[in-house]
């Protein structure tokens, strides 16, 4: 192909738009995309607040807040300021040997935001990374006690916690797509998923198959990994707080650690600080990510106990065995720190209920759909789940036609905007899920 480029005397390459998506097309993987078949791309020129600016000009108001991180809305002027003021110091600098206000200033407010038994940060360089980084400590904890026959780990299904390895070994096996890597990942246990919705009445039965499964198999478990009260990208379900109570006691009573993947839940999300916060409970290692940077930059942390430390730091190889190139980059710290000031003195609990109630009355009509097998909300997400997948390039489509950026996955269609989002942009995103669904049934049944 002959490409339109042209090079500035700077040495930048300038490209129009058609050649930009040619060239993405024929060369960049994108999310869970084929190289043969990718799907239909969109050239994003800026965003600002709720807004993306598109190449041709459309704006769309966005409901995915770029995947659970953007919750202070894009271009925001304090973290615009903190990574710019940052910048002049130092964009990075190697951790090893070497520390910064921007990462002990981060480190004190997670420590002062999160439960109070949470006191080590370890700062990772994405959500993946932090949940593998949560399982070397707890299988570090456990083989310096000689424990070594701790190798397992078990979770619950329908969970998601990030596409490296051995986090992929602990999502749904079915949306995690276990078949396909075959020996490849390492076997866990997984319960059923709990059936209890959040605010539904509580059932010990929903707990049954956890506890036996379990104490059968306690010998060889290391910890039990779970996303608190929201599980996300393994079906966007919502389970009942007690249900964590219970694991919790479980791991209390054997000395099992109890890891809270609070990646897509921390930081409001679900109308609490932290997806824990609904049943009161501390775990022993939490992950921490996506909206930790305000969706700036990537950045995450995995943060544990005292107890966990000293064990991993008193018993051979005497260190925890883990440090990446980029951990604690000066600049994703910093924004972090603005990111997590700004929260706190933003009032997002406000914000996040009037979310929760515009949702829950504006996605209520989307129930009487043929297609819609249930509607659910909590805190800043609002869940329209179909019968069957929905046909993600149509659809997209007409969102796109809307004005509105919504990008279902599987039978979901869901919202989760940035806390910022006004009363009527967020009245636009609920109408374009209504209409959207209406619109494609009466197109497939004709
Ligand atoms: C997104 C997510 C991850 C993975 O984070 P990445 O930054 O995409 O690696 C892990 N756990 C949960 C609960 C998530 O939502």
């Amino acid at each position: 192909m002959l490409l339109a480029t042209s090079w500035t005397q700077n040495g930048e390459i300038t490209m129009d738009t058609p050649h930009i998506l040619q060239f993405d097309h024929d060369h960049i993987w994108h999310p869970y995309t084929s190289m043969r078949a990718p799907l239909l791309v969109r050239e994003v020129a800026s965003a600002r607040g709720v807004r993306l600016k598109l190449s041709d000009g459309t704006e769309l108001i966005d409901g995915m807040s770029s995947w659970w991180a953007a919750i202070h809305g894009y271009n925001n002027p304090v973290l615009n300021d903190a990574l710019t003021e940052q910048v002049k110091d130092m964009a990075h600098v190697m951790f090893g040997g070497l520390t910064h206000k921007p990462a002990v200033l981060l480190a004190r407010k997670l420590v002062s935001l999160t439960p109070e038994a949470l006191q080590k940060v370890f700062f990772a360089d994405s959500g993946s990374v932090a949940v593998e980084v949560a399982m070397k400590m707890a299988f570090q904890y456990w083989l310096g006690q000689g424990r070594s026959e701790k190798t397992k780990l078990m979770t619950i299904q329908s969970g998601y916690h990030g596409d490296t390895f051995a986090a992929m070994a602990v999502c749904d096996p079915i949306n995690g797509m276990h078949e396909h890597f075959g020996d490849i990942l390492s076997r866990h246990y997984f319960a059923p998923a709990p059936t209890t919705p959040f605010d539904g009445q509580w059932d010990d039965a929903d707990f049954a198959a956890f506890e036996e499964m379990f104490l059968a198999h306690k010998e060889s478990i290391a910890a039990v990994i779970l996303e608190p009260v929201v599980q996300g990208a393994g079906g966007m379900r919502f389970y009942h707080p007690e249900y964590l109570r219970r694991v919790r006691q479980l791991c209390d009573q054997t000395g099992i650690l109890l890891i809270a993947d609070e990646i897509a839940t921390g930081f409001g999300r679900t109308g609490k600080l932290f997806g824990c916060d609904h049943a009161g409970i501390t775990p022993d290692i939490m992950c921490l990510g996506k909206a930790l940077t305000g969706g700036y930059m990537t950045l995450a942390a995995t943060m544990t106990t005292e107890n966990v430390a000293a064990t991993i730091s008193e018993t051979s190889p005497g260190v925890f065995m883990h440090g990446p190139t980029f951990m604690g980059n000066p600049l994703a710290c910093s924004v972090a720190v603005a990111s997590l000031s700004l929260l706190q003195c933003s009032g997002w609990q406000e914000k996040v209920e009037r979310i929760e109630a515009q949702l829950q009355e504006e996605l209520e009509p989307c129930r009487e759909l043929a297609g819609v097998a249930d509607v659910r909300v909590l805190g800043a997400i609002g869940v329209v789940e179909c019968h069957e997948p929905v046909a993600m390039e149509s659809i997209q489509r007409r969102f796109v036609d809307k004005g509105v950026w919504i990008r279902p996955f599987g039978r979901l269609v869901y919202l989760m905007p940035p806390y910022v989002i006004s009363t009527s942009d967020l009245r636009s995103l609920t109408r374009a899920v209504y209409e959207a669904l209406l619109e494609e049934e009466q197109e497939g049944s004709n």
